[in-house]
């Protein structure tokens, strides 16, 4: 029968040819091509599912080939199959809707395309590759000049739209020429990648290191809070370069002269960027070499005097030049001290008493505030625990300490030594965080004060009202005081924002039953007001400047 004879050019046909059911998706029916491809028999075939064998195919795809089936009338499709050994081979799939039996069914043909599939993936990557020699340096594979020209465009559109500020750093080698014309170019090459390798050991993943040609590299040091940021990378690489390279038996010794530009202070367009860059590193070069200029010589002039700070205050740390003022708090309504608070003076052999304002921003930011602060940590306790002795009522000790310094991993043992050693009691300390610093990080930082708070220290948040704080963070925040910065104060009686604000602050405090102390009380009048709307601690000249501790021990006689 003829019906017969086609069964039969289906049956032996080479191509894979399978039936399945359009509900169960059950195989109903294979052909000799599907067997001898897919290694199963067909008893073994017939109570399998297309997911059987296409161990890759979701639910989802299979709808979304019914939707398009339905419009087209056939569906093309790609998948994975996977043969009785496991081992897997791409096909590409022709599916049509039939009647079978009496039910509905779909026919697929596969044909396998594994082949076709490999010779596309080494399409996609030789094309990749040349996108990557186009945009690279064959010899030290970083960026080339067009991607770095392209990186820069990118990177001016988003520092504009977030408001960051970028640095650019120009960088040439000093001794390249010289180096490359009397041991040759494999030497010179060989300096190039190390130099290379050096620069990239430096920066982070964000920033953009490329070779522009010769010996000449750039940097692009992305969203940088201050100039600081980009003078502390460009020490780093004067430093890295001048080591000594060692190469097929010579030691070399080569260094970099750098120019800095930077988004927006100097120039906000690509071109001048990199010219104003180009044109501090021959300043640079002018200055000796082996430096560092930015464009604006106000900047470079800046960064010189913070390394001379950095290194002062390190021999400060050395020689313990620190010593505490206390400044009192006052219980208004019975105008007794109940506290004070341990500000620290750097005492300076050639410039007499420096202010914290002066050198604890340089302090935090290149770490050296965690051993000031337990200098004056253990100085202030030594202080407290003498006058508790000698039977005086200090009351509360109020230190300032950095999110840095809570975060050292030996902090609480380190302050329970201290304790310890001096006999001080947990129930005369508090520690005050500044607001801002507890807002950078508020999970890590509610984590870390809830240690704190758990071996019975009181925390206070300082300058309150600064930092943003969000209430849902405030609840969260193990705190017993809020300290209304004294930005809010100074302009009480004439100021009738800032009384707003500070009534709202005395209102969140009592509502979070926090207490509250304000600082930087001046007048008469800054008293009564905080006094008439229920804040009776007060901090601030009104009552004492922060004095040195034998006129405090003078203080606490009249107390
Ligand atoms: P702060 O914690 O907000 O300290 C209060 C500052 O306000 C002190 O300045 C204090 O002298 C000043 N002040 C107090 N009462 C008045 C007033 O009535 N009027 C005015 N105009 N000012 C008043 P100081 O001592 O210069 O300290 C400045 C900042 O330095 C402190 O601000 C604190 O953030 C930081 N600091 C001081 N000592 C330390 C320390 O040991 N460790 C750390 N990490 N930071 C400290
Ligand atoms: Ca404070
Ligand atoms: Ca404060």
């Amino acid at each position: 029968m003829l019906d017969d004879e086609f069964k039969k050019l289906i049956q032996y046909s080479p191509h894979e040819i399978y039936i399945i059911d359009a509900v169960s998706f059950k195989y109903l029916y294979v052909n000799d091509g599907a067997l001898s491809s897919i290694g199963y028999s067909y008893d073994e075939l017939s109570s399998m599912s297309v997911y059987d064998i296409n161990p890759y195919l979701t639910q989802e795809k299979i709808i979304e080939l019914q939707n398009e089936e339905n419009k087209e009338g056939k569906v093309l499709n790609r998948t994975i199959h996977r043969r009785k050994d496991g081992s897997e081979y791409h096909v590409q799939s022709l599916i049509h809707t039939i009647r079978y039996q009496n039910t509905d069914a779909y026919v697929v043909f596969d044909t396998d395309i594994s082949e076709q599939v490999k010779t596309e993936k080494l399409l996609i990557k030789q094309t990749r590759l040349l996108n990557h020699q186009a945009n690279h340096d064959t010899l030290t594979n970083l960026p080339n000049r067009m991607l770095f020209k392209d990186r820069l465009t990118q990177i001016i559109k988003s520092s504009t739209r977030h408001k960051e500020q970028f640095a650019l750093l120009f960088i040439d080698l000093d001794q390249f020429k010289k180096i490359n014309d009397s041991l040759g170019h494999h030497i010179g090459d060989e300096v190039l990648i190390e130099s290379a390798s050096r620069l990239g050991s430096i920066i982070r993943d964000e920033d953009t290191l490329a070779r522009l040609g010769g010996d000449e590299f750039t940097i692009i040091l992305k969203d940088i809070s201050s100039v600081q940021g980009a003078s502390t990378v460009a020490q780093k690489i004067v430093k890295i370069m001048k080591e000594p390279i060692k190469i097929k038996g010579h030691t070399l010794f080569i260094s970099s002269s750098i120019g800095i530009s930077m988004f927006p202070a100097d120039a906000t367009s690509e071109d001048n960027l990199i010219k104003f860059a180009d044109t501090a590193m021959y300043r640079a070069k002018d200055e000796g070499r082996d430096n560092f200029q930015f464009y604006s010589s106000d900047m470079t002039t800046q960064a010189f005097e913070r390394v001379v700070m950095e290194n002062s205050l390190r021999s400060a740390i050395a020689q313990e030049q620190f010593i505490v003022y206390f400044q009192p708090q006052y219980e208004t309504t019975t105008e007794t001290i109940i506290g004070m608070e341990a500000l620290v003076r750097w005492d300076h052999p050639q410039i007499g008493l420096v202010p914290p304002g002066k050198f604890i921003p340089i302090a935090e930011e290149s770490g050296l505030i965690i051993e000031i602060d337990r200098i004056v940590m253990k100085k202030a306790m030594k202080q407290f625990s003498q006058w508790y002795k000698d039977g005086y009522n200090p009351g509360v000790l109020s230190l300032n300490l950095a999110m840095k310094q809570l975060n050292q991993e030996d902090f609480i043992t380190t302050l329970l030594n201290i304790m310890n050693a001096l006999q001080f009691q947990a129930k005369w300390l508090e520690l005050e965080v500044t607001e801002g610093q507890v807002m950078d990080n508020p999970d890590a930082a509610i984590s870390k004060l809830k240690e704190i708070s758990n071996i019975g220290i009181e925390l206070a948040i300082d300058d309150f009202g600064t930092g943003y704080s969000s209430l849902a963070y405030l609840k969260k925040l193990p705190l017993n005081k809020l300290k209304i910065d004294q930005s809010f104060i100074k302009d009480i009686p004439e100021d009738e924002d800032d009384m707003a604000i500070t009534k709202a602050i005395i209102a969140l405090g009592k509502s979070l039953n926090l207490k509250l102390i304000a600082e930087g009380v001046e007048t008469q009048a800054q008293r009564d007001f905080l006094l008439k709307n229920d804040c009776t601690t007060i901090q601030g000249y009104f009552y004492s400047r922060p004095l040195p501790s034998d006129e405090i021990t003078e203080l606490l006689q009249k107390n």
